[in-house]
């Protein structure tokens, strides 16, 4: 960031009083502007025995697959933001039986929030991001060609909570690899 977004005027890099690392600061408005991780919200979405898998359709990772995820917009609260999402990738309606997991990809700076669902019906289609989306078995799941890191991991998740009712006990990364660096995409690189 170089330019105040409020006014237009250039930024400085400084650390404000009270505070103990570098930030945007606007001497004009005198407001300092915080960058923060961003938050993705997610489901693992069911119907009986299956689970829903998006292959997307943009970069990265283009034809790979996916749960349906992405990042929380302003104004949204997590559970409105991990069912817009279910709709948007893969036109599906879906019911929130519970957060599975909390990831922290410190090196894109990102935060998921990853839910278990229920499809309530099974009509489900590609949307804009999509290239496809299919209903598999859990024995099906293309394990060599997931998309991202996490999507690995919820998805071992989810596998381990099958035929449980809930309610469920959120995992964070997994201790093999605490620090790995891949998740959704920087918002600089792509919008949603
Ligand atoms: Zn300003």
């Amino acid at each position: 960031m170089r330019f105040c977004p409020r006014c237009g005027g250039p930024l400085e890099r400084r650390i404000p009083e009270f505070d103990d690392r570098e930030r945007h600061v606007c001497p004009a408005c005198e407001i300092v502007h915080y960058s923060n991780p961003k938050v993705v919200v997610g489901s693992v979405c069911t119907l009986g025995d299956r689970l829903l898998l998006c292959r997307r359709a943009i970069a990265p990772s283009r034809g790979l697959w996916t749960i349906p995820a992405g990042y929380l917009e302003n104004g949204e609260t997590v559970e409105e933001g991990a069912r817009r999402e279910a709709w948007e990738e893969a036109r599906a309606e879906i019911e929130l039986q519970g957060l599975i997991a909390v990831y922290s990809i410190k090196r894109i700076d990102q935060v998921q929030l990853l839910y278990k669902a229920r499809l309530v019906h099974a009509e489900v289609g590609a949307g804009p991001e999509s290239l496809e989306v299919r209903l598999v078995d859990w024995h099906d799941i293309p394990w060599e060609e997931l998309a991202f890191p996490t999507v690995h991991w919820v998805l071992r998740r989810a596998a381990e909570l099958r035929g449980d009712p809930g309610p469920y006990v959120p995992v964070g990364n997994p201790p093999a690899a605490p620090t790995l660096g891949a998740g959704f995409p920087p918002s600089s690189a792509e919008g949603n």
